[in-house]
């Protein structure tokens, strides 16, 4: 193989990417060195792209949600982690293993926590790319690449979300916020999994055509409606038992608390960094005594454990969940389809494939 590989990389917070060789890195002794089948393009990163302090060195290779072929490893790794020719995924945050929370599978709140997969080392918008072998994943036969690297972010932040946090039950009624994008549309599924009756709500009635085909029973626009007598209208009077917002700004999340019913959980997944939107500071109020008398939750709740993400897979090779993939791009197209998700034009997921 060549030295050199193609790469879209970023110079400056918020800046483009551009198309540039460079060399092929070098996996160190405890890592190990992927050839890229397909990586996810999700608004995470095209927020994260603008938000300070998250990327720490430029130039940078973005690029978390990777599905790719083990083409070399390093002296240390394992073989019951990776082996040479497995197909793999990983886990989006760096963190130590060691402390009491990387211990307890609740590894997104480490305290040791050294940064994200593809903010502070190169990630997957590239021919290659480097992964420390802890965070990897082996990905069952029966899976392809594509449907793989949602496994990384779109379906396993949606397992967490709605088995770990929300802990939806057979009969719950579930409002999602935001259901037509890349994650949320994978909740809309998982909630249903769980035995939710699902409500999805979303600003593209394009999107909510796709919801409603994944088994949504009612679906609402908020151009069109006012979405909190609506979400009462639909379950009785009584307010939903469960509201997941993958949107989070201060009116999605007041709509949210609003419409929470007895043992009510508010689940908070988005943030909208002001800094990367227009200013406007996404703070909610809440009304302390209705949580009160009506023993509501407010749970954030930030990406997954590693056994959360082999379980994604899981759900994935038994068909459980379908990965919903709308669009595909070249990896020089990346700019176009960065532009797509802000413009908020991308029902479920955009992918990168490679050659
Ligand atoms: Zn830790």
């Amino acid at each position: 193989m060549s030295n050199e590989m193609k790469a879209m990389r970023i110079h400056e917070l918020g800046g483009g990417f551009q198309l540039e060789n460079i060399p092929i890195p070098k996996p160190g002794p405890n890592e190990a060195l992927l050839k890229l089948k397909a990586t996810g393009v999700g608004l995470t990163l095209a927020i994260m792209r603008k938000t300070q302090g998250l990327i720490n060195n430029y130039p940078r290779v973005m690029g978390h949600e990777i599905a790719g072929e083990v083409v070399e490893i390093g002296s240390e790794v394992p073989s019951e982690i990776i082996n040479i020719g497995d197909i793999a995924t990983c886990h989006f945050y760096l963190t130590c293993k060691n402390c009491n929370y990387c211990r307890s599978g609740r590894e997104s709140l480490c305290e040791n926590f050294k940064g994200f997969f593809g903010l502070v080392m190169d990630g997957g918008y590239a021919e290659y790319t480097v992964v420390p072998a802890v965070n990897l994943c082996k990905v069952p036969s029966e899976v392809t690449p594509l449907d793989a690297c949602l496994a990384a972010d779109a379906i396993c932040t949606p397992y967490h979300n709605c088995i770990t946090e929300a802990q939806i039950k057979p009969g719950n009624t579930v409002a999602i916020c935001g259901a037509g994008g890349g994650v949320a549309i994978h909740a809309v599924q998982m909630a249903q999994l769980c035995g939710g009756h699902v409500i999805g709500i979303d600003v593209s009635n394009k999107k909510l055509e796709a919801v409603s085909e994944l088994g949504a029973f009612a679906t609402v626009n908020p151009m069109e409606n006012d979405v909190t007598e609506e979400l009462f209208a639909l379950t009785d009077g009584k307010g939903v038992d469960v509201y997941i917002d993958y949107v989070a700004t201060k009116e999605t999340l007041e709509i949210g608390m609003d419409t929470l019913g007895r043992a009510g959980k508010l689940i908070i997944v988005g943030y909208r960094p002001p800094s990367a939107f227009d200013g406007t500071l996404p703070n909610f109020s809440v009304d302390p005594l209705k949580v009160l008398n009506n023993a509501q939750e407010i749970h954030g709740s930030r990406y997954c454990s590693m056994d959360e993400l082999r379980q994604s897979l899981e759900l994935l090779r038994q068909k459980k969940i379908k990965p919903i993939v709308t669009e595909t791009f070249k990896l020089e197209e990346l700019e176009i389809a960065f532009q797509a998700l802000l413009k908020n034009k991308v029902t479920g997921r955009a992918a990168i494939l490679f050659d």
